[in-house]
């Protein structure tokens, strides 16, 4: 089993370097007691990185996936020389930042987004996804065509630059149930899911997610959407893009 240390609260989401104990070594992979490593999931990508033995060679995390209870990441092996770890080493691990934190942008734009989205049209997010400098939005069915992708842009933009708080809740299944978000309906929750990791945007959104967000929405910068297509039983894909997708990153 790895604790998955990155869903604990907001400090642990900016956390890029840790060190953890080796637990097994599936073929390809290593198992940890505990990660930051994100495991590809719910449209957000894996986080790449390294691992290495203290003072050792650091080997290229190239994916990271849940398997059971277990998160194994896969590690790029020199074929020439024999892989030297062993359960209960300890290890150190370094996140690719630049791909991380994009990708907590990405993210909680996206939950903005569809929270604007819900508001203003009662529209809500199918699905979500994220990589690179953009990502997409499958809405349940078309965006009135008086609303334009510019304008919906443009006060996304304005809601983000006033820096608003993005904070972490856990909440018991029973309470989230008793007041759920109205626009989180569409996709149930797995029944194990308990206590509910809860996203907030202040005095705009909470929504149940597995991600990784930063901590203000200033922190996004800016978006630019383009106008949705179709895709499939009436649903449409709207894509997103961050505007400035390198801009320097945040220290934790
Ligand atoms: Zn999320």
């Amino acid at each position: 089993m790895t604790e998955l240390a990155y869903l604990a609260d907001e400090p642990a989401g900016y956390t890029r370097q840790f060190s953890a104990r080796v637990v097994a070594l599936p073929p390809g992979g290593v198992v940890l007691d505990r990660t930051f490593f994100y495991p590809v999931g719910g449209g957000q990508p894996a986080d790449h990185g390294s691992l290495a033995l203290r003072n050792g060679v650091p080997y290229p995390v190239v994916d990271v996936t849940k398997s059971g209870t277990s998160a194994v990441h896969r590690v790029r092996r020199p074929t020439s020389a024999p892989f030297p770890w062993k359960a209960g080493d300890e290890v150190e691990g370094m996140i690719d930042w630049d791909r991380r934190y994009r990708h907590m942008r990405l993210h909680t734009g996206q939950h903005l987004l569809s929270a604007l989205i819900f508001q203003r049209t009662g529209i809500r997010t199918q699905e979500a996804t994220m990589s690179g400098a953009g990502g997409t939005i499958d809405l349940e069915r078309p965006i009135p065509p008086g609303t334009r992708p510019e304008a919906l842009a443009s006060e996304a933009n304005s809601i983000l630059r006033e820096g608003r708080r993005v904070s972490i809740h856990h909440v018991s299944r029973e309470a989230w149930e008793k007041n759920p978000s109205p626009r989180s309906g569409l996709v149930s929750l797995p029944r194990q899911v308990d206590p509910v990791r809860i996203i907030e945007i202040a005095g705009l959104d909470a929504c149940p997610c597995g991600g990784t967000h930063v901590r203000s929405t200033l922190e996004v910068g800016d978006l630019s959407l383009d106008p949705a297509v179709p895709i499939a039983l009436g649903a449409v894909r709207m894509p997103f893009r961050l505007v400035d997708a390198m801009r320097p990153t945040r220290s934790g």
